[in-house]
């Protein structure tokens, strides 16, 4: 990617090719403030766009989109998901949100609550996290030094545990790929300074203090160790079929407007259609048509 200011979605792709450097990709566009009006509004033109397309998608019912937001805390990702997909209809997206898991939840391997939310295919499904949190906050605390799990899955060193969950990453999404789905996954990218600047915002505004938790600090001083980890995560994961898309977040409606511009674009080279009627079906329907003019 090149050193000036973003300007294209293209420019935040990672699709594996080379090796991925974290550094490379800006948390700010420096987009001119002034024209944040104009991107909102080009926001909302991707917005309508989408909602035909996804519209056609679910009448077709031929192939499923996951779309995946992973980030720091306060990078965005709520506020995102509310206004890139407020215009689809509610019918044919689900959102989900990947919590610390449940006790039924670490029992199983990994990918089975990834998997147990996966959409029918014609619908898009949101994941607010996902599976990445397993080389990501996992790595970070190590936790999986505390999995109950047989010595052949676990005694080894960290790099060698982390490259087999990539590699199972990548087996997983091509095995989705060959499966009727895509998996588009984002990365907002923000900075430490923006997100100081939105913590002290959620402390200073009442409405907003719901959103803060003195954990966050704690998650906030391992800066460093979670930078490294999504290097290493996304350099691991992205491939043709399912890249990353890192987008510099510290301008939230550059954000939102890079994001749809990502979403429309998958949308469109899955290229759904309403499905065709037959020429019998076609003759159902008029003796239908019939049918009711005359009661
Ligand atoms: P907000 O930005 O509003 O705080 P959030 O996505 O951070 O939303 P929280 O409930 O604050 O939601 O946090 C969910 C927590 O669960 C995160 O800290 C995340 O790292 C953690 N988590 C998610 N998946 C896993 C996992 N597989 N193993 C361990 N922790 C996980
Ligand atoms: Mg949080």
């Amino acid at each position: 990617m090149g050193k000036g200011i973003l300007v294209d979605i293209r420019d935040c792709r990672f699709d594996g090719e080379g090796r991925f450097r974290i550094g490379d990709y800006p948390t700010n566009a420096k987009e001119e403030k002034a024209k944040s009006d104009e991107y909102a509004a080009r926001t909302a033109a991707n917005r309508e766009r989408m909602a035909q397309l996804q519209d056609k998608l679910y009448a077709e019912g031929r192939e499923g989109l996951v779309i995946l937001i992973q980030a720091m805390d306060a990078a965005g990702k709520d506020s995102t998901i509310r206004h890139v997909m407020s215009g689809v209809n509610p019918q044919g997206v689900d959102v989900y949100s990947f919590k610390q898991p449940s006790h039924e939840e670490l029992a199983h391997d990994y990918l089975w609550r990834a998997v147990r939310h996966l959409p029918e295919r014609g619908k898009i499904a949101l994941f607010n996290r996902s599976y990445y949190e397993d080389v990501l906050v996992v790595r970070v605390h190590q936790m999986q030094k505390g999995y109950k799990m047989p010595d052949r899955c676990t005694g080894m060193d960290d790099d060698e545990f982390f490259s087999k969950r990539y590699r199972q990453i990548r087996d997983f999404e091509e095995y989705l790929w060959e499966n009727g789905y895509r998996v588009l996954k984002v990365f907002l990218n923000v900075g430490k300074d923006e997100q100081r600047k939105r913590f002290l915002e959620r402390i200073d505004n009442p409405t907003k203090n719901w959103k803060f938790s003195e954990g966050d600090l704690r998650e906030r001083a391992l800066w460093p160790q979670y930078m490294k980890a999504y290097e290493a995560a996304i350099d691991g994961t992205a491939t043709k079929h399912a890249p990353w898309y890192v987008i510099p977040a510290d301008q939230k409606w550059f954000a939102r407007w890079l994001i749809s511009e990502a979403i429309v674009a998958e949308l469109e080279e899955m290229d759904p259609r309403y499905p065709e009627v037959s020429d019998d079906q076609r003759a159902s329907l008029m003796q239908c048509r019939l049918q009711l003019t005359e009661q």
